[in-house]
């Protein structure tokens, strides 16, 4: 793939506050990135830098080779896409997609080609001759989109477009946004500090924290291994307990053994164990790493959060999931989940409210503190 853009070292301030420390990244042509991070770490000041709407104070940013900083907003070849649509309240659907290509004096004919094929795409065929002040949230963000395609962008910048949509109309447009882009085959960069959106929708995650880039990776790789702590809690929801090392594994899942790997960690070492809810299985009492006692569970429909405190070493909470939906587990399904997923009898989840329960957990294992150690499966003690 073609390296589209690149920030190099951009630096922003405002008055005396550093917004942005030295930003290194590389975008790609046809890449889904998304900016991700909690409000006020900086990614709408990068995204208005790119956008031309903002100057950074230093860093350089390479668009398809040329260095563009000194090039003006409506030079670049890239178009925004905001939370609130700015569409033309006067005008109807069809006129506010068109407006650029009539400012440009293209012929009736291509205008309306061009017009037609981004309702189409949007999916508002039919909607041509509606007033956009009489449509609903998502089909006024759908004008707004094909009113930023219809010019044939580079890139597609997208400043938390959904924010503004109800839970379920979000959740469909996610899924509109990634069909659009994969249809019209060009860079979407998106902001935004959900970081479900971010894993549904993007070929890359940047994770962002007080102006600076922690961590740039597939969804994947941001979510099985997360660089820090902060990533690790951000992106998913996590237990990260202390621990010390006992032996270095890695899980073989083909016969469900465990294959021992030396990944550099010392016996005894200190680590940081971080376990997904959805990686702990409860098995056998005392058959397991963890002994807890549960505490409250709560049906949460795809699965039941279960809270469990654990009572070996210091005492701890966890959060565990375990499936909710009794009917998709049958016995055959039950021998295709791996080892890491399932092991519990789901008869006796709705039950589990009070009571011992002895968990075993496939974990990974960092040192937080030491950057040359890699993520290894690992078997551990809790620490006392
Ligand atoms: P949000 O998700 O809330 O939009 P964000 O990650 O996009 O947050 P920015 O909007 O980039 O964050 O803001 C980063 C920091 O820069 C914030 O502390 C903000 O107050 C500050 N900031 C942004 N624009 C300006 C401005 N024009 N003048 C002064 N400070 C600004």
């Amino acid at each position: 793939m073609k390296k589209l853009i690149q920030f190099k070292n951009i630096v922003k301030s405002f008055d005396n506050q550093i917004v942005l420390k030295g930003i290194n990244l590389d975008i790609y042509e046809n890449e889904f990135v998304t900016l991700l991070g909690p409000s006020g770490c900086g990614k709408t000041t990068l995204l208005r830098i790119l956008g031309g709407f903002l100057e950074q104070t230093s860093g350089e940013i390479v668009f398809d080779g040329d260095e563009i900083s000194k090039v003006p907003a409506y030079k670049r070849n890239l178009n925004t896409v905001f939370q609130k649509y700015a569409l033309f309240p006067h005008l109807n659907v069809y006129d506010n997609i068109a407006f650029g290509l009539k400012i440009k004096k293209q012929s009736k004919d291509i205008i309306e080609q061009k017009v037609n094929r981004m309702l189409s795409l949007v999916g508002l065929e039919g909607y041509a001759k509606r007033n956009v002040t009489l449509l609903s949230g998502g089909q006024q963000q759908r004008v707004a989109i094909a009113r930023a395609l219809v010019n044939e962008p580079d890139v597609l910048l997208l400043d938390e477009p959904l924010g503004a949509l109800d839970l379920k109309l979000r959740k469909e447009m996610q899924h509109e946004l990634k069909k659009i882009q994969q249809e019209v085959g060009i860079t979407f960069i998106f902001v935004t500090h959900d970081q479900e959106e971010a894993l549904t929708m993007s070929d890359k995650i940047v994770v962002m924290k007080d102006g600076e880039i922690i961590q740039i990776g597939t969804p994947t790789e941001i979510y099985n291994e997360p660089v820090d702590e902060y990533v690790a809690r951000f992106i998913g929801e996590s237990n990260i307990i202390d621990g010390v090392m006992k032996e270095d594994y890695l899980v073989d899942f083909d016969d469900k053994d465990y294959k021992c790997v030396d990944h550099g960690f010392r016996e005894n070492e200190p680590v940081d164990i971080m376990i997904r809810p959805e990686d702990i299985d409860i098995v056998a009492r005392n058959k397991g790493v963890l002994n807890g006692e549960v505490k409250s569970t709560l049906f949460k429909g795809v699965h039941y959060e279960i809270i469990v405190e654990t009572v070996s070493g210091t005492s701890k909470t966890v959060t565990m999931h375990v499936l909710g939906n009794k009917d998709i587990v049958n016995e055959e399904e039950k021998e295709k989940i791996s080892a890491s997923n399932f092991y519990m009898d789901l008869e006796d989840v709705p039950n589990l409210t009070t009571g011992d329960v002895t968990a075993r957990a496939n974990a990974q294992a960092w040192n937080f503190d030491n950057e040359d150690l890699s993520i290894s499966k690992v078997t551990y003690d809790v620490k006392n």
